[in-house]
């Protein structure tokens, strides 16, 4: 059947990831975990990324992802929309220091903060704590 596309290497992927075992998974989980704050991961990811951010099929992969992100964490999406009002009505300001270490990180290469919201409690939407990306991560690992 001639070359092989990259797309029907992908649906093939998409097929054994679906049949792989909850173990698996798990397996799969701690394996990320383990790595994904090592330099050569992230470079890796990064690369990646940016290889791939304007295909249609990364596009199509990351509207998948982010419905399903929705469908499992609706309670997530509603506080982040509702702050993300919140911050447009200008109900709240977000500041420009980490509520943990105190640092101010200057903005992301596309100009974005870097000081991000935290929700301890989704049913409270507005009542977050800010922190930069390293505070972040580490709290979040926390629970
Ligand atoms: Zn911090
Ligand atoms: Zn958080």
């Amino acid at each position: 059947m001639g070359t092989q596309t990259p797309r029907s290497t992908w649906g093939r992927w998409q097929m054994t990831s679906v049949e792989r075992s909850k173990k698996n998974t798990a397996r799969w989980i701690e394996w990320y975990l383990q790595r994904r704050d090592t330099a050569e991961f992230q470079k890796y990811q990064s690369e990646m990324l940016a290889r791939n951010r304007n295909t249609d099929r990364f596009r199509e992969m990351s509207r998948r992802q982010a419905r399903l992100y929705a469908q499992r964490h609706p309670e997530k999406i509603k506080a982040r929309n509702a702050l993300t009002h919140a911050l447009e009505r200008g109900e709240i300001v977000r500041p420009l220091e980490c509520g943990d270490c105190g640092n101010a990180p200057s903005p992301g290469r596309d100009g974005r903060t870097q000081i991000q919201a935290h929700h301890d409690d989704y049913s409270r939407p507005l009542e977050v704590r800010w922190l930069c990306r390293l505070c972040h991560a580490k709290l979040d690992r926390k629970y």
